[in-house]
């Protein structure tokens, strides 16, 4: 059986801590899409990781974790990021990597940080992480496949200096900047070839057989429905596609096969990036939400930028659950807001004196003010609580008052960033 771990939101749900958890009693563990750009922050066992690239369930010595086709694979990054969490002390993960991944390329890097610094005030807001010019060139038809580390020499640096011819006319005149040696990138990708051949291997294959032998599979998404390229806030988007949906393209398997889509909302809305954020607050209201957020404040766990704050928003959440095609919703997050008195929730959107409850388009969404409707708060820290009656009757209200907005099951709340700060209402293991 596969279940999709998928973000409903902006991204920083909390799909990390749930892969973790859920990753207990599952056989293998995938990342379909995005890349080094995004991180997951686990707290368990053996201490606190920010992964970037590496699945949230490489804790375990019984999964295997697999790096899809639809990843832009940073080869030094993985390889860095697998060193860190085997010097913490957690067992060797078993590593499978698609031979139809492609590869970040040392350019895709700088060609992201030329394009910020060219579009200035106006730029996307990107980590610089090469994802947006990887994922063009792979539309482009000009990337790299893994399996391409592999082709006869002459034939590799062919296709480098065919490639090199338009990236260094934009470097030239466009952006005024070094032009790339293509002996300097065929070397890179042979040092690139020596630190992922262990780990290359036909995955969609694996995984047939994986599935045919009954184990049980968990895709980890990246960031959250608002940010798909096709259903998102576009522009303001990511580069892959982070719907559940895509969890069949980018590991390879049939899209029948994802029996459950686990889609991972938080009990406040939190962004990064620029973008249209309707329930967005701001000054000490917002300060003290970001301080008091997460499991040590709303920072970026990739650039540890401060994350844009705002109270729940039911029409994106709602609208996130749907594109995604919940079948769980796993409600995160919930303790931070044990010190507020009233929790307001975003209920409506007003756009041009009409009041909506279906998310827009992105023009629209720019126009819409947020119909706020006040709910009491619990004041009280919630965390250790284990059973759903015993949540304060205030936090059960706001659950059960969020599950009726968003018409999807909330059957796992989270109340802590450790493993076991989870309560089950409903879901089945
Ligand atoms: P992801 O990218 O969706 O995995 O989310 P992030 O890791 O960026 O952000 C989630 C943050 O919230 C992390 O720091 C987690 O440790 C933390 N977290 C997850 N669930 C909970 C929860 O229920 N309560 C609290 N206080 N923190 C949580």
């Amino acid at each position: 059986m596969v279940k999709a771990i998928v973000g409903a939101n902006w991204g920083d749900e909390g799909k990390g801590k749930i892969t973790d958890m859920l990753a207990e009693n599952s056989d293998i563990i995938i990342r379909f899409q995005g890349g080094a750009n995004a991180g997951h922050t686990i707290i368990n066992n053996y201490g606190k990781f920010a992964l970037h690239t590496l699945p949230s369930g490489v804790f375990y010595d019984h999964t295997t974790s697999i790096i899809g086709n639809g990843v832009a694979l940073n080869i030094p990054v993985l390889i860095k990021e697998l060193k860190q969490v085997v010097s913490q002390g957690v067992p060797t993960p078993k590593l499978l990597v698609s031979e139809r991944a492609q590869i970040v390329m040392p350019y895709h890097i700088l060609f992201d940080q030329y394009e910020e610094e060219r579009l200035a005030g106006k730029s996307f807001g990107s980590t610089k992480s090469g994802i947006a010019p990887f994922y063009s060139d792979k539309y482009a038809k000009i990337g790299f496949q893994v399996s391409e580390l592999f082709m006869e020499e002459e034939e590799l640096r062919e296709k480098i200096e065919r490639v090199l011819i338009q990236k260094n006319t934009l470097l030239e005149h466009l952006y005024h900047k070094p032009l790339i040696d293509a002996d300097e990138i065929y070397n890179t990708l042979m040092d690139y070839k020596e630190m992922i051949s262990p780990y290359v291997c036909d995955v969609s294959l694996y995984l047939d057989q994986a599935l045919k032998d009954g184990r049980n599979v968990l895709l980890e998404g990246q960031l959250g429905t608002l940010k798909d390229p096709d259903h998102g806030i576009y522009p303001m988007v990511t580069s892959s596609s982070t719907l559940a949906a895509y969890g069949a393209i980018g590991a390879g398997i049939a899209p029948y096969e994802i029996q459950k889509v686990i889609t991972v909302v938080k009990a406040y809305s939190s962004a990064v990036g620029a973008g249209a954020f309707v329930s967005e607050i701001f000054g000490d209201e917002a300060q003290e939400l970001r301080i008091r957020g997460g499991d040590k404040g709303e920072f970026g766990a990739t650039t540890g930028r401060p994350r844009r704050m705002g109270w729940f928003d039911c029409v994106a959440s709602r609208y996130g659950c749907r594109l995604q095609g919940a079948t769980d919703v796993a409600f995160t997050v919930v303790d931070v807001l044990g010190y507020l008195d009233e929790i307001p929730v975003c209920v409506g959107y007003e756009i041009d004196g009409q009041v909506t409850k279906d998310f827009p388009v992105t023009s629209k969404l720019e126009k819409a003010k947020p119909v706020l409707k006040v709910l009491p708060g619990w004041k009280s820290d919630i965390r250790g609580i284990r059973n759903y009656e015993d949540l304060p009757a205030n936090c059960r209200a706001y659950i059960e008052f969020i599950e009726k907005e968003l018409g999807y099951p909330i059957t796992l709340v989270s109340n802590g960033p450790g493993r076991d700060e989870i309560i089950y209402r409903g879901f089945e293991k």
